[in-house]
């Protein structure tokens, strides 16, 4: 089985729009990259991570990835705080009994925490994929709009499933 390592934010649930436009409401200084930083350690993310924010059928998907056999599945997320770490941790939790979740901080880069080589990142961020390449991963982009900026993309995580064989091969 290949690991399979799935981003949270933009690819399981729909949080970005929100929490951006949260920002922009808020009155912080969007060049004073301490002030964002508090604003994001600050900010109640129940309000986002629900049910109401489930992108493309992610959970769904998610179950269909698990019943194939074909992955060995983590999730894989950057948080800005304990908190944040906390409401995701619950979540997932409530989702999906058996699926690892690993929480990064923010200033760390994903391929620090897990070994990627070999290993398949699902992620909406060209950086976190980039990296994750040359670290010897399989990056794949997620994309609402099917935007490749350069990786394989999809908008739907059960076409990892049409993507990679049953050996978790990339087909082409
Ligand atoms: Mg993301």
């Amino acid at each position: 089985m290949r690991r399979l390592y799935i981003d949270f934010d933009g690819v399981v649930m729909d949080t970005i729009p929100s929490l951006y436009s949260a920002l922009e409401k808020s009155g912080v200084d969007t060049s004073n990259q301490r002030e964002i930083g508090i604003f994001f350690s600050t900010f109640d993310f129940r309000t986002i991570i629900n049910d109401d924010f489930i992108l493309n059928d992610s959970i769904n998907c998610i179950n269909k990835l698990i019943e194939s056999n074909r992955f060995e599945i983590s999730f894989l997320t950057h948080v800005n705080s304990l908190d944040e770490g906390c409401v995701k941790v619950n979540y997932l939790r409530s989702k999906f009994k058996c699926i690892t979740i690993i929480m990064v901080p923010k200033e760390i880069s994903k391929t620090k925490v897990v070994h990627s080589e070999d290993a398949i990142l699902v992620d909406d961020y060209s950086g976190n994929l980039t990296e994750w390449e040359d670290n010897g991963g399989i990056a794949i982009r997620f994309s609402k709009d099917l935007e490749s900026h350069g990786f394989k993309v999809l908008n739907k995580l059960d076409e990892l499933l049409n993507m990679f064989d049953e050996e978790g091969n990339l087909k082409c």
